[in-house]
């Protein structure tokens, strides 16, 4: 048994790589000459971390169907819904690759697992309403055997959203649509919002928005690890690795408006495996782009933007990394168990962390205020300034709050019209976007995953109409905008 789990990973790992080597191991190392060759090859191999035995599982198989970049919440859903949809079992080779698995980074861990219905698009409020569908009934859709059941922990305490004088027509209209979707959302008046949250101070306000049902908070890495349990069960591949080159092959066109391209096909993946300067190349037909914030980056490397200015080829994927700050204070004297997340007139958010009187909350900085997204730093000044007077104006009790702690995330910004982008890129033909959620990927990440698996297997999306997220909007200079975006 040992030596076939040996040479399966030899020949996966380390035979592809060329590299030949004994198969035999300490457990006959009577003259310590094992040892010696073990410290050699060390000693020459990059890195200096080679282990014979190590586990090589995590390395890529040299040929996959589908390559999914970023093993977040998107990555891992596309990949579930990929062999949840394929016509046949086992039909598809799916590879998700993850330079980090401890997610230090990435957005997903690093959200505060909101979710609600009230946005403005027709789509996003869909999006949003299969989503919670899905949190509701996680078990039936993620149960593996033998495995304890998923608790996401859904805090259902609503969006409470502020609207001024200014923007009231703006969040009736909204509702209306809300409605028309087949949300439950109600609209309160100053007066209606006192009597319902009366320690809510009314200043400024003219108007209210309450999801009533199917709103509120989850813990992401919940749905993170339940999808990537689930689509590990039903045969996904995994490698720990860093997507460091896309190889394509380029065919040269000329389009209706007479501009020269370049039609690309990736059809190489390099994964750059832990430890290693050495790449696994991983031959692929379809390539996913669940890079989350680094999405922008990684749509370079298959030329995406690298053009003429203005043209097709020359359009970028126009996502980036934004930080954005999340406090966490203490107020006993607080609204306490009544309080649902809250949006002031302001952008400032805040919501329950638990039952110990304890609340998180920020605010988006103005595009001048935009901190360096160099590291993952916390500004403390941001909160004095501009965070805590907001929330001490509408909520009296919190001028006595305490900090007790705050942690900074990259939102995967797109800085078009702040939308995601779902669907292939129009040059790079076997390129799928996942990516740009802007502050919403957690919560739609669910029927994402299902609309990217449904455009991939059948050509077309078959539940909601995600063809106004495409990438030639971008192109086309046609935003999608949310009115009230958070
Ligand atoms: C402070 C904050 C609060 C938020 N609150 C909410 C909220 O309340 N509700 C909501 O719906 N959303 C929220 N979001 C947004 C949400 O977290 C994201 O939209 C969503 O998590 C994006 O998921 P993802 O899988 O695309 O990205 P990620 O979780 O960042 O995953 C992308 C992964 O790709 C990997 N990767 C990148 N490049 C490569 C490469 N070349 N090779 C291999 N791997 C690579 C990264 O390591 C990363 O793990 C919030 C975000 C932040 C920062």
């Amino acid at each position: 048994m040992f030596h076939r789990v040996l040479l399966l990973g030899l020949s996966r790992g380390l035979l592809s790589r060329g590299l030949r080597t004994r198969s035999r191991g300490p457990f006959d190392d009577k003259d310590g000459k094992w040892e010696e060759f073990k410290k050699k090859v060390q000693a020459a191999w990059p890195g200096g971390s080679w282990e014979p035995f190590s586990d090589t599982s995590h390395l890529p198989p040299e040929r996959a169907d589908v390559v999914i970049i970023g093993g977040g919440v998107i990555g891992w859903s596309v990949a579930y819904w990929l062999k949840r949809l394929e016509a046949r079992r086992n039909a598809i080779r799916v590879l998700v690759v993850e330079r980090d698995p401890t997610y230090s980074r990435a957005s997903t861990v690093l959200s505060i697992g909101g979710i609600r219905q009230q946005f403005s698009i027709p789509q996003n409020i869909q999006l949003s309403l299969f989503s919670i569908d899905f949190l509701r009934n996680i078990n039936e859709y993620l149960a593996v055997p033998d495995e304890p059941p998923l608790d996401v922990q859904f805090n259902p305490s609503g969006y409470l959203l502020l609207a001024s004088e200014e923007n009231a027509s703006v969040m009736e209209h909204n509702v209306k649509v809300q409605r028309q979707e087949g949300a439950k959302v109600c609209l309160l008046s100053p007066k209606q919002l006192k009597n319902k949250f009366p320690w809510i101070n009314t200043d400024g306000v003219a108007l209210a928005s309450y999801g009533i049902e199917n709103e509120g908070w989850f813990d992401p890495w919940c749905l993170l690890q339940g999808l990537r349990r689930k689509a590990l069960s039903m045969g996904v591949y995994f490698s720990h690795g860093e997507v460091t080159e896309l190889v394509s092959s380029v065919r040269p066109m000329v389009t209706s408006s007479g501009e020269q391209v370049n039609i690309k096909r990736i059809y190489e993946v390099h994964v750059k495996v832990n430890n290693s300067l050495e790449y696994q190349p991983v031959e692929c037909a379809i390539v996913i782009n669940a890079a989350g914030a680094w999405s922008g980056q990684l749509s370079e490397l298959a030329g995406i933007g690298i053009g003429p200015p203005g043209s097709l080829q020359g359009t970028r994927l126009p996502v980036e990394p934004r930080k954005r700050f999340v406090y966490v204070w203490h107020c006993p004297q607080g609204p306490g168990l009544e309080a649902p997340l809250i949006t002031d007139t302001s952008g400032t958010y805040f919501r329950r962390e638990g039952l110990g009187g304890h609340y998180l909350g920020g605010c988006s900085p103005t595009e001048e205020e935009e901190p360096d997204n160099g590291d993952l730093e916390v500004d403390h000044n941001f909160f004095q300034e501009r965070v805590w007077p907001h929330l001490a104006q509408r909520v009296p009790a919190f001028n006595t709050l305490k900090v007790r702690s705050a942690w900074a995330g990259y939102y995967d910004y797109n800085t078009f019209d702040q939308n995601g982008i779902v669907g292939p890129h129009p040059l790079v033909s076997n390129m799928y976007f996942a990516t740009g959620f802007s502050g919403h990927g957690l919560q739609h990440a669910p029927a994402v995953g299902r609309a990217v698996a449904e455009i991939l297997l059948n050509g077309h999306f078959n539940t909601i109409d995600l063809n106004p997220f495409s990438f030639n909007r971008f192109y086309l200079g046609e935003k999608v905008l949310e009115h009230n975006i958070i």
